[in-house]
């Protein structure tokens, strides 16, 4: 029986890994990538969280393996402006073999993941940027802006927070949510005096939220949320203006110091959610990832829920040779967790800056309420311990 072709469309976490899990089901996925190859990828480190490495075991793929330049980062300590620990949040505990969440270099995460649907026998075609989708009886059609069009029995929208596939599923949409803070992120030139290894640190600063943690090197990898009420524009801050933005907002602070001894300041990025996408998917058609659903950076649960995302279609295409079924399987298997994760992300960025008093409420009764809530168990056990069946021993 000839196998049943599937176009990936974006190569990033989630269409990497959808096309691994495609494989698993017996299909045979090209990735249509926008960027050319080797383009660099923008955007600082990702912390994928334990949920996010067990599905990379539930691909078959080795999680030390493709993780193998991040750290582990199991733990958050959450401090005040003052440097005072408010509390200490485990980030889910280890997997059987011991691997946790990992921080790890977006660059990296993204070669790493590239490098192991290529092992699966995946190509990956760059340069080409979807433009439409038709979507047939018996196939459907992918046409990209270069004038290229390539034909599957499946499409798989991977194509993140700006999906075209999904304006295609969803013509009158809104677009994605702005939440009021931007992005910011850098790596120290060289190692400093850092924090302890294993704890990314997290503050509520005076002016903006800060977090940072030690990599094997010394050298210490941050990000900032400055707060801002409209949108960033491309090209509105140069480099020199963004970094004396940052260090302007981080004066008095220890944040400050490692915005100065970093020598490239990446951003500025808005942040952006999407809470409910109307349709995920036609009989041929289907979205995963940020296309179907972005969540806060501040949940740090994105690329988790990409990747769950890629094993549970693997299943549901596994489990049901009808495409409209399968899909429609995938869509209420996932639907009601990514909803619940978008309203816990955007409630988290909520609380991330606050006016002086409300600051000072945060300040003293967090701990409290923190207390508490871990005497009843990790209050993030459902997002954490999230496990899924392994899909390469369910064929
Ligand atoms: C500043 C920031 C920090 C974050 N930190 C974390 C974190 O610590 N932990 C975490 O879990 N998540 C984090 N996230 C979220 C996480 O990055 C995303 O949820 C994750 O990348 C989603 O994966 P994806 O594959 O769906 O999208 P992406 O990773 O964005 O990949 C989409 C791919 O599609 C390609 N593409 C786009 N349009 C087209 C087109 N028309 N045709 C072809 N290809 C196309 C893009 O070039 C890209 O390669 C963060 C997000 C931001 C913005």
């Amino acid at each position: 029986m000839t196998k049943r072709r599937a176009l990936v469309i974006g190569g990033g976490i989630a269409g990497t890994a959808t096309a691994v899990a495609l494989r698993h089901a017996g299909f045979d996925p090209v990735v249509h990538e926008a960027k050319e190859r080797g383009a660099d990828e923008r955007g600082a480190f990702v912390t994928l969280a334990v949920n996010g490495v067990n599905a990379l075991r539930s691909l078959g793929l080795d999680p030390a393996r493709v993780l193998e330049r991040g750290f582990p980062t199991p733990t958050i300590a959450l401090r005040a402006a003052s440097g005072r620990l408010l509390a200490e949040v485990p980030l889910g505990g280890p997997l059987p073999d011991g691997t946790t969440t990992v921080t790890i270099r977006r660059a990296d995460l993204y070669a790493s993941l590239r490098s192991q649907a290529k092992a699966h026998d995946v190509p990956i075609v760059y340069g080409g940027r979807l433009a439409g989708v038709v979507s047939g009886a018996g196939e459907v059609t992918a046409a990209f802006e270069d004038g290229r069009t390539d034909s599957a029995d499946l499409l798989v929208g991977a194509d993140g927070l700006h999906s075209r596939t999904r304006e295609v599923l969803n013509p009158h949409a809104p677009a994605p949510h702005y939440l009021g803070l931007l992005n910011a992120g850098g790596f120290t030139a060289g190692p400093v005096a850092g924090p302890p290894a294993g704890v990314m640190q997290m503050a509520f600063g005076r002016r903006a939220f800060f977090g940072w943690a030690s990599a094997p090197d010394g050298t210490v990898w941050w990000f900032a949320n400055p707060p801002r009420k409209r949108p960033v524009a491309p090209g509105e801050f140069s480099p020199a203006a963004w970094r004396a933005h940052l260090l302007e907002l981080f004066a008095g602070e220890p944040a400050g110091d490692l915005v100065a001894a970093s020598d490239e300041i990446l951003g500025p990025w808005n942040t952006r959610d999407l809470h409910r996408v109307r349709v995920w998917h036609d009989d041929r058609v289907v979205l995963v990832g940020d296309a179907a659903h972005a969540v806060a950076p501040s949940s740090g649960q994105g690329a988790s829920m990409a990747l769950e995302d890629a094993v549970v279609l693997g299943h549901c295409l596994l489990a049901q040779p009808e495409l409209p079924a399968a899909l429609a399987a995938y869509e209420s298997a996932r639907r009601p967790r990514v909803e619940k994760v978008v309203a816990y992300g955007r409630r988290s960025s909520n609380t991330k800056v606050l006016g002086p008093v409300g600051a000072a409420v945060r300040d003293a009764v967090l701990p409290v309420i923190m207390r508490r809530l871990h005497r009843r168990g990790d209050p993030q056990a459902w997002i954490l311990e999230h496990r899924l069946p392994h899909l390469a021993a369910s064929r």
